[in-house]
């Protein structure tokens, strides 16, 4: 069975094609810069023995060429696989926000599509474009069943004590303020990965998930469900992020954009756009420039990486209180599974619990790994996480369904 996985941005459209009897992924692209001058197409196929990659510069203006693109692809002689779109069995899509109304996957029929639609108010830089792709893989894809994937689907089980803000109670009910979480894919895939690992139930295990990407996120999962999160309504809270502020006194928004001068969304850009270790260094958001301008003495770079840092430990302690123990801690995405250094620094603050790392294990990238020592009172992991492939298999369950 081949399902196609589409993922797509304001400006951008990633697609995989996984086969589901072996999981392989047969092809996978992107489209770039789409709706503005220079965008570009890149798609690989991927044989067992070697990969055929295809590269196309033309203006792509809409969501809809995007995929004519991919469609074409996917049927070419060279760099395609298919001999029929039909072959393609069903079609998963990302889809950022899903608000209360949805704690698992969705096969998306017309109702469905209204509630993306109504949570777009929630996540308007992310939902209005996974719904560009739905509409425009409807163009291409007719009867084939279409899925719906929730970033905030895994948290939606959290506890309402953990949801709630200390805010007027009417404000959640009548405008729905309150935690979603995002990542919800990448914490569940990493946590069942753990379990698989483990080979231990999900559901008897306290694990604490860490996602260190661009955009950063920790999760508390207990019994098999997410109990918190880092990020809330939008995905600006929690921790000291590349670009975003994280959590922080909410009194400091007026009082910026009075010193400042700023409107709603000059400040919208700098909590989002221009904090985090970006902010508080003027180096970059990126960490391997970060740690190599703190190699060279770059104070401010170090700075912001124990800013980083102390924040990550922040979560895990008070995680670790409210579910009452860690059995596992398990490092993802680009800095959880490239960086040997924070992990490092994050587990040092943690010895005085018993967790100890191994040097020599922790020195690795991208790949799988147990870093703990036998020694320590918990297991700490490096899983890579494949939300696509996550997103791939919630696809073929629930089309198998129907
Ligand atoms: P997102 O999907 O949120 O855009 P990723 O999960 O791809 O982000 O993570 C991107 C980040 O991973 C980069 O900004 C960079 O800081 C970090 N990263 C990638 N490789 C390394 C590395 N070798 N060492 C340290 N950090 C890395």
């Amino acid at each position: 069975m081949k399902v196609l996985i589409l993922n797509s941005g304001s400006s951008s459209l990633k697609y995989q094609v996984f086969n589901m009897e072996n999981e392989d992924v047969l092809a996978k692209g992107l489209v770039e810069r789409i709706g503005s001058a220079g965008s570009k197409f890149s798609h690989k196929k991927i044989l067992a023995e070697e990969i055929k990659e295809l590269e196309i510069v033309k203006d792509v203006n809409n969501h809809k060429e995007a995929i004519s693109l991919l469609v074409d692809a996917l049927q070419d002689k060279e760099f395609g696989m298919l001999t029929d779109l039909s072959e393609i069995k069903a079609v998963g899509h990302r889809i950022v926000h899903g608000g209360e109304d949805f704690s698992d996957s969705m096969v998306i029929d017309d109702k469905v599509l209204s509630v993306i639609e109504k949570c777009s108010e929630l996540a308007p830089l992310h939902n209005p474009p996974n719904i560009l792709g739905v509409e425009a893989a409807k163009e291409y894809f007719h009867d084939t069943v279409q899925v719906g994937v929730f970033d905030t689907a895994f948290h939606q089980r959290i506890p309402r004590k953990a949801y709630l803000y200390g805010l007027p109670y009417e404000l959640y009910e009548k405008y729905g303020i309150r935690r979603y979480g995002f990542h919800g894919t990448s914490h569940k895939y990493v946590a069942e990965r753990t379990a698989q690992i483990l080979k231990t139930p999900l559901e008897e295990l306290k694990i604490i998930t860490l996602h260190l990407g661009n955009g950063a996120s920790i999760a508390a999962v207990k019994n098999g469900m997410s109990v918190d999160t880092s990020m809330g309504l939008t995905p600006l809270e929690g921790l000291v992020m590349g670009t975003r502020t994280g959590s922080f006194d909410p009194a400091i928004v007026p009082f910026i954009m009075d010193k400042e001068n700023l409107n709603l969304d000059e400040i919208n850009n700098l909590l989002n756009k221009k904090s985090g270790v970006l902010g508080l260094s003027a180096v970059s958001s990126d960490f391997r420039d970060l740690e190599q301008a703190e190699e060279e003495g770059n104070q401010r770079a170090k700075m912001a990486l124990e800013v980083f840092v102390y924040n990550i430990v922040k979560y895990i302690g008070s995680y670790y209180m409210v579910m009452g123990g860690i059995d596992a801690l398990v490092f993802t995405a680009g800095i959880g599974e490239n960086s040997n250094t924070i992990r490092e620094r994050v587990c040092n603050y943690l010895n005085f619990a018993g967790i100890e790392i191994d040097k020599d294990k922790n020195d690795i990238r991208g790949v799988e790994a147990e870093i703990s020592t036998d020694n320590s009172s918990f297991k700490v992991f490096v899983i890579p996480t494949n939300e696509e492939l996550m997103i791939a298999r919630e696809t073929k369950r629930l089309s198998m369904m129907l």
